[in-house]
């Protein structure tokens, strides 16, 4: 057997049992070997790209998959909706990766399914690449995240504003575990299913509580809460913006799910919003924390009725927990900002400097990568040193200053070097290689944008032409939902 299931040992409640829904002409689009050793799965699978196309596309199943659909429900830009669910993926079970964790194979794309709605259980090419690009780019940023193995061209039509081509993603996960998980069972008040699947939750991804009795509850809450905000500061530290992070896409494991209309800040703007139907700009850059919180919110009160007995009691308790959310972000946000200027033993007076610096960038209209690329080179470079202190003025000399106070500029150098990629997966760019990508039908053009963002830290020889970018570059640019 190369999966197993054990989601559907939790009972049906949970999901509903669906095949993939066969595809016309699989072929393998973009295959992630890498991701394919770590799962030990070059080994298994048939060398030919026919017959991983086969796999992938759901027309074969791996041995052992157990094809499921999950039940959630969600809170989308804040309203509640009781059932959304798996509407164009299917769950085929977990497996043991290289390093013994448990990874879930899941295809998204690959048919209908009973949750569905008015949805065709497709998914288009264009956001299929994106989606493999962005998790691999945040991956190799060091940032927990969902991964793609593979793309599949389906040889079908798929229509959203236009016809696109079809395809099925292989997405991995250590677990599809969301916040409207829980909201599906806590607005069916079925305190029974909570436990089990909080029990599931601390099992795959918290097993240090298990042997925590009553108190896992609140404990599982705590544990969720710290995962997203470090979540969340990870995604401030590269200019991330998710664009859509409803309570269904909140992941219990801490790690980024669902690429739909996310995209990558340019110019430093906390109130940089790209996705076409997010008006108000509820998830824009600099509103994540506090939407973050707002899920953990919703995701608390899924477990008040297993975190005491006693109603009042379970408040007051899951309140403190979520009233931690705001220190806790605090700290980890300085400290993440204190580092990426190379400050490692921040102090109080590092707030002002990095927040200074932020609101420089902002007024010049400066790109956030390349600001922080340029004061990582300048600290060995006099003449950069030079220009950078006359575009950001006081500033720089400040900041030399502290520099000098905490250590060598080396140090200081080596340091940010891993807090501030070289290279981003800029919003021009992702359109370029998705464009040249499905017109050409040929992912050549993905692979060469792929090797770069692998190295986000280092520069090879083709780092170059991604890093350039204009102050304009992001003028007008729209990312979409219907995918
Ligand atoms: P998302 O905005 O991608 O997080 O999706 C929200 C909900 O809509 C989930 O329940 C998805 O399964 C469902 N959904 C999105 N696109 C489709 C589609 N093409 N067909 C069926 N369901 C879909
Ligand atoms: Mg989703």
């Amino acid at each position: 057997m190369v999966l197993s299931n054990s989601y559907t040992e939790l009972g049906g409640a949970f999901y509903q049992s669906i095949p993939p829904e066969p595809v016309k002409e699989p072929k393998l689009f973009l295959w992630n070997s890498t991701l394919a050793e770590t799962l030990q799965l070059e080994r298994i699978l048939p060398s030919d790209g026919s017959s991983r196309a086969q796999i992938f596309s759901g027309n074969r199943l791996l041995p052992g998959a157990e094809p499921i659909a999950l039940a959630y429900a969600g809170h989308q830009f804040g309203h509640f909706v009781p059932q959304l669910g798996d509407g164009r993926a299917h769950l085929l079970g977990e497996l043991t990766d290289r390093y013994g964790d448990l990874k879930e194979i899941q295809l998204k794309g690959s048919g209908p399914t009973p949750y569905s709605r008015n949805g065709d259980g497709r998914y288009a090419l264009g956001p299929a690449i994106r989606e493999f690009i962005m998790g691999e780019a945040l991956h190799a940023m060091g940032i927990p995240t969902t991964r793609s193995l593979a793309v599949i061209t389906t040889g079908e039509t798929v229509y959203r504003e236009t016809p696109n081509q079809g395809a099925v993603l292989t997405r991995v996960a250590s677990s599809h575990l969301r916040v409207g998980s829980f909201e599906y069972f806590a607005a069916l008040k079925n305190r029974q299913a909570l436990q089990q699947l909080s029990d599931f939750a601390i099992g795959r991804h918290y097993p240090e509580l298990q042997n925590e009795g009553e108190g896992r509850f609140a404990l599982l809450l705590e544990q969720v809460i710290e995962r997203q905000v470090e979540l969340v500061v990870e995604w401030l530290r590269v200019g991330f913006i998710h664009g859509v992070m409803n309570t269904d896409n909140t992941t219990i494991s801490g790690e980024t799910i669902d690429y739909g209309p996310c995209a990558m800040m340019g110019v430093y703007s906390p109130d940089t919003v790209f996705s076409s139907i997010d008006r108000a700009g509820r998830y824009a850059f600099g509103n994540q924390p506090a939407i973050a919180q707002w899920n953990m919110a919703r995701f608390a009160e899924t477990l008040l009725p297993l975190i005491h007995a006693d109603e009042k009691q379970a408040i007051e308790i899951a309140s403190r927990k979520l009233e931690a959310f705001g220190d806790l972000f605090n700290d980890r946000y300085q400290r993440m900002m204190a580092r990426k200027i190379g400050i490692t033993e921040a102090e109080p007076s590092d707030v002002k400097l990095s927040s200074e610096l932020l609101q420089c960038l902002q007024r010049k209209r400066l790109d956030y990568t390349e600001s922080f690329d340029r004061l990582t080179r300048s600290l060995t470079s006099p003449d950069l040193a030079e220009q950078l202190s006359r575009e950001l003025g006081d500033w720089y000399s400040q900041w030399q200053a502290r520099l000098s106070a905490e250590a060598a500029f080396q140090q200081a150098q080596q340091i940010m070097r891993q807090m501030n990629p070289l290279v981003i997966p800029r919003n021009q760019q992702m359109e370029q290689v998705i464009g040249i990508s499905t017109q050409q039908g040929d992912a050549s053009a993905a692979e060469q944008f792929l090797e770069v963002l692998r190295s986000p830290y280092a520069l090879t020889d083709k780092t170059a032409p991604y890093q350039q970018t204009t102050a304009d570059a992001d003028q007008g640019y729209q990312t979409f939902c219907g995918t």
